[in-house]
């Protein structure tokens, strides 16, 4: 993505301002680009109880995150109070942003926000987010409008009982309003609701649904008539939060619902990777419609600072033939290399081979094109295309993990090369706290890219492997390892890196 020459919001939150942010209904990926900018760069952030899972990573190490959410049981801070603490930090002169679901002007009392802002001649700006009536709709296959049946959309409180006797809301008006209902907060008075709707004349057999939770990974709907619609909800059990919708369009989705259609919905898969790698994995994963647990079972350690990493840098020049059996690896060769001044070049007479397509990318991403890269991703495959390398005689660098296998540094060495394997890294075990564990329960897939993947997260996870995960294993030397700890081996991938996996998965999902 390139910028624009006009970027007014290449920089972060100004000091002594206040922003207004939308965090949209749930789905991170629905935070505007504007949100996760002020979010990175605050000082301060008072934030919503419904705010997307994830909202604050990007969040600087030491901002204030202040929790100003209404939850049962849960002491929180009061309007008023929230309005004077923003106040207050922005007259500090620090920027501070007051995080919000949804859409922070759409029942948000967003406007009385920047009210009290404009009073305490605090400057403040506003970023509007997706809106739950919205975002719920369209996850739930519904268009709010429809050239066909829909011109108009009204977004509606639902909050208030509709028997008041002083009620705000013209339920006649309403009732013949011509398009879409969406109300907000009006799920605990949905029989009400619906009664007073078509009391007051709308059509008993319109179209209605119930969106709880849209675009979560556990969203719910439901659709049925305006009349039928409150026994439906109570038969499905959904609650708050949950948008409700009059009107033609809902019966749409029926064609339109396409969230369900995603090849992974529904599925709880578990990513044990590496935190710095695991999230393209969980990315695709998500994409694909899965509820994406990550409890990372190991963590790269760098080993670059030791004696033998000074030898072999030393003699960088004279290998005839260097391996890289990971993207880490490539990584950490290269980085030992410019810690010491060194850069591509050094490798310029070599032969540069790389066990898989993941390693040669990441050495591409470094500037170096692998000569050799093998079939399948396993160490004996690559020794199997390493036949044509004369090495006799030659010294050859296997730069990986501490620990590993010897067939690759075997098969050479008996070709009579000189080899030097040397540790970039090792790879130790990540803990996990207790919530993250009970996270992965119910888990319907759990996903191995490594041997040591497996080893630690059993250690880590130990009695709380979830019962009826099916293992999915990203090759035969990991599926050897988890059975030998005695994990029966569901689905084991054809291409041994993470697309292969990802299309084993799938592939067995689809059974
Ligand atoms: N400012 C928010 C709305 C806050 S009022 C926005 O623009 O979306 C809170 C109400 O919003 C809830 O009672 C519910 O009706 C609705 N809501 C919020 N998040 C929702 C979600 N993910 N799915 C369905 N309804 C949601």
């Amino acid at each position: 993505m390139s910028r624009g020459d006009y970027a007014p919001h290449d920089a972060g939150p100004r000091p002594g301002v206040a922003y207004l942010v939308g965090a949209g209904p749930g789905d991170r990926g629905l935070m505007t680009a504007r949100a996760l900018e002020l979010i990175a760069g605050a000082d301060a952030i008072l934030y919503d109880r419904l705010i997307p899972a994830g909202a604050l990573d990007g969040a600087r190490e030491d901002a204030e995150l202040i929790y100003v959410g209404k939850a049962p049981g849960r002491v929180a801070m009061e309007q008023e109070e929230t309005e004077r603490r923003m106040v207050e930090i922005a007259r500090e002169g620090r920027s501070v942003v007051r995080l919000k679901g949804g859409d922070p002007f759409v029942f948000g009392r967003g406007g009385e926000e920047a009210e009290t802002l404009e009073a305490a001649g605090v400057p403040f700006e506003v970023v509007p987010g997706v809106t739950a009536g919205i975002a719920a709709s369209a996850y739930a296959g519904i268009p709010v409008t429809h050239r066909d049946d829909a011109s108009a959309v009204a977004f509606v409180t639902g909050h208030e009982d509709p028997g008041k006797e002083s009620s705000a809301i013209d339920w006649p008006a309403l009732a013949s309003f011509p398009g879409t209902l969406v109300l907000y907060m009006g799920v605990r008075n949905l029989p009400r609701i619906s009664e007073r709707l078509i009391a007051s004349g709308r059509d008993p057999d319109e179209p209605a649904a119930a969106i709880q939770r849209g675009t979560w990974p556990d969203q719910r709907a439901v659709v049925a008539t305006a009349a039928t619609l409150p026994d439906a909800v109570a038969e499905a059990g959904l609650g708050a939060p949950a948008i409700l919708l009059f009107g033609p369009v809902a019966a749409r989705r029926e064609r339109i619902g396409w969230l369900e259609r995603r090849p992974l919905h529904g599925r709880r898969v578990v990513v044990t990777r590496a935190r710095a790698q695991a999230s393209s994995l969980a990315a695709v994963l998500t994409g694909l419609g899965a509820e994406v647990v990550e409890l990372p079972a190991i963590r790269i350690e760098p080993r670059i600072d030791s004696a033998e990493v000074a030898a072999m840098v030393e003699n960088i020049h004279s290998y005839a033939l260097v391996c890289l059996t990971s993207p880490n690896g490539a990584e950490l060769l290269m980085r030992a290399l410019a810690e010491r001044g060194l850069d591509a070049r050094a490798l310029a007479a070599a032969t540069i081979a790389a066990i898989g397509p993941g390693t040669a990318r990441r050495l591409r991403e470094l500037g170096l094109i692998a000569d050799i890269v093998p079939p399948r991703s396993i160490a004996e495959s690559l020794v199997e295309s390493l036949r044509e390398v004369e090495v006799d005689g030659r010294p050859v660098l296997i730069a990986r993990a501490a620990e590993a296998r010897d067939v690759l540094p075997e098969a050479l060495a008996e070709r009579g090369a000189k080899v030097d394997v040397v540790p970039l890294y090792e790879t130790v075990r990540e803990p996990a706290s207790e919530d993250e564990i009970e996270a992965i329960a119910g888990a319907d897939y759990v996903t191995f890219t490594s041997s040591s993947t497996v080893r630690f997260f059993l250690e880590t996870v130990g009695e709380s492997f979830p019962a009826r995960a099916r293992v999915v294993s990203i090759g035969p030397v990991t599926s050897e390892t988890a059975r030998e700890l005695g994990l029966d081996v569901a689905v084991e991938a054809e291409q041994h890196d993470p697309d292969g996996l990802v299309a084993a998965l799938l592939a067995d999902a689809a059974l």
